[in-house]
């Protein structure tokens, strides 16, 4: 699934090529997404300029002249640039072609991702407006935190993964950070302390850029804006390194099942 890094790795990698580009005409192969696009969708995105890409959350926000698209990438959606006389393959739903001779073309699987257009405030979207915090916006502080973990008996990892108080922080990013503020993810939330909480704010600020940074993690059918396959992987310390020792005292790492999702750490260095 598409992490909040990988979301914006297409964000910043797309944004190049579409942003001030005219939307020449737009192709709907399969209607049928998350939520079906209606039969006006083409019409009202088709003569507008982009005028610039955004992301919040887990959505891609394209802020056209009159309105906005508002593009989810759900559980196997990928965004690419390329020449829109590219031939089409299999799952390649939707194509915004550019007046550059390129299109933005929504390639989506499982069919989760969505996108939606609307000439009101995207922000104000019975989509995004509910939505909790940035974890890389100056919203999400110790402070906060520690607002929210106050009297919660809920594990720590699973708290952080609550999008009620932090938008998209994935298992990933939650195990790794986890690791780097040396707090064990099963503790009760409200047992962290305020020193703790002091190291895991920077930890999920500093997992989540240094993803960013490589580009996304790796993810089977993840595909980077500009269409060149594969990834670079970040280096994790804990994350599917069950029985591998770890990288700063070589005790084994340890896995363990939380609210359905795995769990990793490190016995010594997280406590
Ligand atoms: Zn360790």
């Amino acid at each position: 699934m598409p992490e909040l890094p990988e979301v914006e790795t297409t964000c910043r990698g797309i944004a190049p090529a579409v942003r001030s580009r005219r939307i020449d005409s737009v192709i709907v192969r399969q209607h049928r997404l998350r939520w079906p696009l209606p039969k006006t969708f083409a019409a009202q995105l088709e003569k507008q300029r982009i005028l610039a890409v955004g992301r919040r959350a887990k959505y891609l926000v394209l802020q056209l002249e009159r309105g906005s698209l508002i593009v989810h990438l759900g559980m196997s959606g990928s965004l690419r640039v390329l020449p829109t006389a590219t031939a089409p393959l299999k799952h390649d739903h939707v194509d915004i072609a550019l007046d550059s001779g390129q299109c933005l073309r929504f390639n989506d699987p499982r069919r989760f991702g969505s996108m939606h257009y609307t000439e009101d405030d995207p922000l104000q979207h019975a989509l995004l407006k509910n939505l909790a915090p940035e974890p890389l916006g100056d919203e999400f502080h110790v402070e906060y935190l520690a607002k929210k973990t106050a009297r919660r008996s809920v594990a720590i990892k699973q708290l952080l993964m609550n999008a009620n108080l932090v938008v998209g922080v994935g298992n990933i990013y939650a195990s790794e950070a986890l690791f780097r503020a040396g707090v064990r993810p099963t503790r009760p939330a409200r047992k962290v302390s305020r020193a703790e909480l002091g190291k895991l704010v920077p930890a999920i600020k500093t997992v989540l850029n240094d993803a960013i940074r490589a580009g996304g993690t790796t993810l089977r059918d993840y595909v980077n804006a500009d269409g060149t396959p594969g990834y670079f992987r970040q280096k994790l310390f804990v994350y599917e390194r069950v029985g591998e020792p770890c990288r700063k005292c070589k005790t084994l790492i340890k896995q363990l099942t939380q609210g359905q999702r795995s769990t990793y750490y490190c016995p010594t260095c997280q406590q």
